[in-house]
């Protein structure tokens, strides 16, 4: 380690060693005792969208038209900078998948509160392809996946869909102006499974929807489903 900057070594020692004192994920300072992931200053900042099931919100204007779905809905509000892009740093780049199980309790208290929440039969995620997700070490949407499983009791099934190429998923500069037609990015090997259940599938953060668009037509042979859709965050 002695090529890197002491300044970094420091860094690196706090969020890798255990026996150190830790930091928030959101700001960077230093823990105190009995915080846990995120300092208490950051856990009040981060941007709540209190949507609900039972209201219509701008992700549901986002995406209307693009492809059948009954419900859209995200926990947080991403912006450019802050404490909800650290943690989405560290949750991506940096191994630190528990940022994933905490955003996934937090989702689930509140949708555990929410009345509208509809009977769910499955929980899909958004897959990564098998190389990224060797690289990464996860499917970032795992551990939330899993921690709506076991607060809502409705099954997290993670190879429901598949991702065809590593690619980056296009994102219309102009959402208007181009279709979401590479349906084939993402297959669904086992349509009838899915045929006339409930499926919330979930993402990390909306931004055009393409992701999401392309996801949802995988759907397309399977009878009588219904999607709803659920993400950590969306652009603001
Ligand atoms: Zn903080």
């Amino acid at each position: 380690m002695s090529s890197i900057p002491a300044r970094w070594r420091d860094y690196l020692q706090f969020v890798f060693n255990p026996l150190l004192p830790k930091i928030c994920f959101g700001c960077e300072e230093l823990l105190v005792p009995g915080e846990a992931q995120l300092c208490v200053f950051c856990r009040h900042e981060l941007p709540l969208t209190h949507f609900s099931f039972g209201k219509e919100n701008k992700m549901d204007q986002a995406l209307y038209g693009r492809f059948r779905f009954e419900k859209a809905s995200a926990l947080f509000y991403y912006h450019k900078t802050g404490a909800l892009k650290q943690c989405f740093q560290y949750l991506k780049y940096r191994k630190q998948e528990q940022i994933s199980t905490l955003l996934g309790q937090w989702h689930a208290q509140i949708l555990s509160r929410d009345p509208d929440l509809p009977h769910l039969d499955y929980i899909v995620p958004v897959p990564i392809h098998p190389k990224k997700k060797q690289i990464r070490g996860y499917n970032q949407l795992s551990a939330y996946g899993k921690a709506l499983e076991a607060a809502l009791g409705v099954p997290f099934s993670e190879n429901v869909l598949r991702k065809t190429a590593n690619t980056k998923t296009q994102t219309s500069k102009n959402r208007g102006g181009r279709q979401d037609s590479s349906s084939s990015l993402y297959i669904l090997p086992q349509p009838d499974k899915m045929a006339f259940k409930n499926i919330l599938l979930i993402d990390d953060i909306m931004t055009t929807g393409a992701t999401l668009s392309q996801c949802a037509a995988a759907f397309k042979d399977s009878e009588g489903h219904k999607l709803y859709v659920l993400c950590m965050a969306v652009v603001a």
